[in-house]
């Protein structure tokens, strides 16, 4: 057997220099080595005919040299020009500042080029390509895993050092899942798997080695997860809340009829919070399907059984929101419900931390600052959070710590299909609002070019003239908070000073200080502002009914998900309201993407066309991979 952990710098064509490249991808085994999976592969493995190709297209390209490679001097730059025959079509070739060439490539003999094709007045041209002599294949003539982002090394430099970490595993890796397995599911061994990741020689080859390797990793994500949900069910016995309190007492006095769906996962509420098993229930449903009432309703029972209730949100402006609401329901049964974020006083703070603890407040709602160690609750018995991806594991443990195995309500705007729900929430049992209360009007969502520019701002101004506010999103430049800032103060300084000079333009960005958001946020909710612009920022969740325009800036470059919970900011009250995606590019994803947009406001739908445009992987938060490998995700 191979020793996996091995130091990388032990692996053949790794010296002192590329060590620390390596490890500064985090690769520092073996292991990491073989594991630092491609993030794409380059077929240049079968040739293509020269009359095939379009313009632009990536290209095998297998040809005969007609002349010597011939040195020609443009500007400063030495140019080596070469012209070779595939069939009958010519195509000229271009290297830059390459003597050797010259020597290396003989008339008449036959190569293969890889690299961009382009047709010029019908004639085709090739610049820089990679090649080889035909039947040489080195870097021609397979298929070339394409690994991420390698900070100084070279794509070919990494190839080599991981083929040869490769070849030094093959062979020797030890299966990791039983036979029957194995054989139940046609999965290839690992050794083969490892080795074709990287070096498919066909397409069938990678898609199988891809599929074990994907396979296994799901299997044990699946069963860590089960193990935490057995732990749960055997551990220690949760709180039966009361039989007698009925939720119904809350429901009859609601100034609205709740949706069946709302009933649905009230009744599954109910069901796990008076029974001794500990409640750890995902509450999912789509922007806007109410499910802070329900959270609402599970701390009546909780509180009129005997225990405290606390609501954790992932900001002030959402905590307090959730306050106000929790009073007009609540307030009538007598309930205690206080508020706790970092912005009140010191001596507030201390006065209900002691009121907390001596049982005299029945809910509390608050942001992390509830979090803290001298935050301690009477007798705690249920814990919801909100916005649930704002929050890890690590703190719902921490809050639920504070009770005696209190029972967990987590909620999440994030629509995702049932059955990926289940494969990344194992952990937890599943209640789907899949139902928008009534009479919600649909938000009219249009896909537009550039050059709708002015009649959407003319639209903007009629909007705002009638009292309306505006939101502006732009997308995040790369993962750069500099970049970001700047993308969103140079369009609102072009909004304010140019296109909107007569409203009140604010903007938000990442960088702020959260006290700042929320200064800004609530400027925008007591409409002292009349567009906001911002990147991704805009709080989930935060309702300003008044709010009926949301534009986003290149919609191409969000995920669908994304797009749908931006558009979930406004339709919040009764005014008609608008979703503007403005758009670049004309490929055919991007066109698909826009449509089913403009075409539906479900976010069950959105998530399951967006799982077919581009796979799970989003999902599984491959863009999060690439940049910090010790995710869960090491594959997919
Ligand atoms: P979300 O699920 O996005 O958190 P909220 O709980 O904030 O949604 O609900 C959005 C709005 O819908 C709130 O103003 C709430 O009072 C209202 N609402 C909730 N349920 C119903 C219902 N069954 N009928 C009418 N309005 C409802
Ligand atoms: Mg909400």
């Amino acid at each position: 057997m191979i020793d996996l952990n091995k130091p990388v710098q032990y692996v053949k064509n790794v010296g002192p220099t590329r060590v620390k490249l390596l490890n500064k991808l985090n690769i520092n085994t073996l292991q990491d080595l073989i594991s630092y999976f491609p993030r794409n592969y380059e077929d240049r493995g079968i040739a293509k005919r020269l009359s095939d190709c379009q313009d632009g297209e990536d290209a095998l390209i297998k040809g005969v040299a007609i002349t010597k490679v011939q040195e020609i001097f443009a500007r400063r730059l030495k140019m080596y020009k070469l012209v070779i025959r595939d069939g009958q079509t010519p195509c000229t070739i271009i290297w830059y500042n390459q003597s050797y060439l010259k020597n290396v490539i003989k008339i008449g003999h036959t190569y293969n080029f890889y690299g961009k094709v382009e047709i010029k007045l019908g004639r085709y041209e090739m610049k820089s390509p990679i090649f080889d002599e035909s039947g040489e294949n080195k870097n021609t003539g397979k298929i070339i895993p394409i690994y991420p982002l390698t900070y100084g090394i070279s794509q070919n430099t990494i190839r080599k050092i991981i083929e040869n970490g490769v070849n030094e595993a093959y062979g020797n890796l030890e299966e990791t899942l039983p036979d029957y397995i194995l054989e139940q599911f046609k999965l290839m061994d690992i050794n083969n798997a490892m080795k074709k990741v990287h070096f498919p020689e066909n397409k069938s080859d990678f898609i199988k080695a891809r599929y074990r390797l994907v396979f296994e990793e799901l299997l044990s994500f699946q069963l860590a997860l089960l193990k935490i949900k057995e732990n749960y069910k055997n551990d220690e016995l949760g709180i039966e809340f009361n039989k007698n309190v009925k939720m119904s007492d809350v429901i009859n006095t609601l100034p609205f009829k709740l949706t069946k769906a709302q009933l649905r996962v009230l009744e599954e509420i109910d069901l796990d919070m008076e029974t001794s098993k500990p409640m750890n229930r995902l509450l999912q449903g789509d922007v806007g399907s109410g499910k802070t009432i329900v959270s609402e309703i599970a701390a009546y029972k909780a509180v009129k059984s005997g225990y405290q209730a606390a609501i954790l949100a992932p900001t002030a402006i959402l905590a307090t929101q959730h306050f106000e609401n929790f009073q007009k329901t609540l307030n009538q049964f007598g309930i205690k419900i206080e508020l706790l974020i970092s912005a009140i006083t010191k001596k507030k703070k201390q006065e209900l931390k002691e009121r907390l603890k001596n049982g005299e407040i029945d809910i509390l709602i608050g942001t992390h600052a509830m979090l803290e160690d001298d935050v301690e609750f009477n007798n705690l018995g249920l814990v919801v959070t909100d916005e649930q991806h704002r929050f890890g594991v690590k703190q719902r443990a921490k809050i639920s710590a504070k009770g005696n195995n209190p029972d967990v309500l987590v909620m999440s705007a994030t629509p995702i299909p049932r059955t990926l729900a289940l494969i990344l929430y194992g952990d937890l049992d599943i209640s789907i609002i899949d139902e928008l209360p009534p009479n919600r009007k649909k938000i009219d969502t249009f896909a537009v070019g550039k050059d709708m520019e002015n009649r959407i701002n003319a639209f903007i101004t009629k909007q705002i003239k009638q009292g309306r506010q505006c939101y502006i999103v732009c997308p995040l430049v790369e993962e750069n908070e500099e970049m970001d800032l700047k993308s969103v103060t140079e369009l609102a300084e072009k909004l304010q000073t140019e296109t909107f000079p007569q409203f009140r333009v604010e903007f938000l960005h990442g960088k702020m200080k959260p006290k700042e958001k929320d200064e800004i946020m609530l400027k925008f909710k007591n409409k002292e502002i009349d567009i906001l612009i911002s990147t991704t920022v805009i709080e989930v969740g935060v309702d300003v009914p008044n709010a009926n325009i949301m534009v986003i800036e290149n919609a191409e470059r969000f995920g669908l998900a994304q797009l749908h919970q931006l558009r979930g900011r406004v339709g919040r009250g009764e005014y008609q309201s608008y979703c503007i995606l403005k758009f670049e590019g004309k490929g055919k994803v991007v066109q698909e993407r826009m449509k089913i947009m403009c075409q539906t406001n479900d976010g069950f739908i959105i998530s399951e066309k967006d799982l077919e445009l581009r796979g799970s992987g989003d999902f599984f938060g491959t863009a999060q991979h690439r940049n910090s490998r010790n995710e869960n995700s090491k594959f997919i």
